[in-house]
């Protein structure tokens, strides 16, 4: 039977996750079949195990499965339960169901790929939801000198500044007294979905600052727009998408596939 994944979520009509992995099963002579599965809300166990059933070796998760996925995890990897949630399972060859997030190593392949400041930077980071609370233990770990969080619910922002601060200085407050410059800013808001901009002072940015937006698009982001106008240099989330992606291939696999080709495809096509 050829080993199957998907990307579950809901909607998922719109998901790239099948178009990047068949390419690197293409790039890498894997065997394998990959589709998009749209779960009912209610009920993301029962269609896992369905896929499982008819030959599912693993999957990526995304929005709004990534606590179910993490429930349903039998064994966790250290970042999955730092982050409390799951974007990547996989059957294990002993049956069980192993859990992990791929998210933040891929943001921090995507800002090493665009040589973003790293070690001994100051970095912002706007939000305080599934997604930021992924990312700060990787870019912790990246040797960045500090972090701030800011969130539009304050104590979201003190809260997760509070579960990390044994692991770097980090801090949380709100828009409205963020006090830069910093050299990195990362958006981890849906704001950009909207096409809002989280409030930020004009001397946010460092020179040579640099702002990414994890959302991405065909044209930029209102917040990278901002940015630009701002004297920051701009990059948004393709390749995080991109990276995280193959970080979960590696997963599966143990082969990892080169991206470089995937950024220009999927570039092109947005
Ligand atoms: P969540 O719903 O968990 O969190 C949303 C966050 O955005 C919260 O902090 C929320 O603030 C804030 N927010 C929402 N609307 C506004 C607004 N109008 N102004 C200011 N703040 C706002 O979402 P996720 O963390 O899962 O995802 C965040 C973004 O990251 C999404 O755009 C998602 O697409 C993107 N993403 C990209 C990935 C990639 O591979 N490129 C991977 C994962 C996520 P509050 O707490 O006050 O509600």
């Amino acid at each position: 039977m050829t080993d199957r994944y998907a990307v579950f979520g809901n909607p998922i009509g719109h998901s790239k996750s099948p178009r990047i992995h068949r390419a690197f099963a293409e790039q890498t002579a894997q065997s394998l079949r990959y589709d998009a599965i749209e779960a009912p809300e209610i009920d993301f166990a029962g269609a896992w195990q369905a896929f499982v059933d008819a030959g599912g070796r693993g999957a990526n998760v995304t929005v709004p499965f990534k606590q179910d996925a993490y429930a349903l995890a039998q064994v966790l990897s250290p970042r999955a339960q730092l982050a409390g949630a799951v974007n990547t399972l996989m059957v294990g060859r002993d049956g069980q169901i192993y859990g992990d997030t791929t998210d933040g190593v891929g943001l921090v392949r995507d800002l090493q790929a665009h040589a973003a400041p790293l070690e001994g930077a100051r970095v912002l980071l706007l939000g305080a939801g599934g997604a930021s609370r992924g990312v700060i233990e990787p870019l912790l770990e990246a040797g960045i000198a500090s972090l701030t969080i800011a969130n539009r619910t304050v104590a979201k922002a003190e809260e997760l500044a509070l579960l990390f601060a044994a692991k770097g200085e980090v801090a949380g407050c709100g828009f409205d007294v963020v006090e830069g410059p910093f050299d990195l800013v990362i958006n981890a808001t849906s704001a950009s979905l909207a096409g809002d901009l989280p409030p930020l002072p004009d001397e946010t940015f460092a020179a040579e600052g640099l702002a990414y937006d994890m959302m991405y698009a065909a044209e930029p982001t209102v917040f990278l727009r901002w940015a630009a106008e701002h004297g920051a240099r701009t990059v948004d989330g393709l390749g995080m998408l991109i990276e995280q992606a193959a970080e979960s291939f590696w997963l599966w696999r143990q082969v990892r596939p080169d991206t470089a080709p995937l950024r220009e495809l999927l570039r092109r096509e947005l």
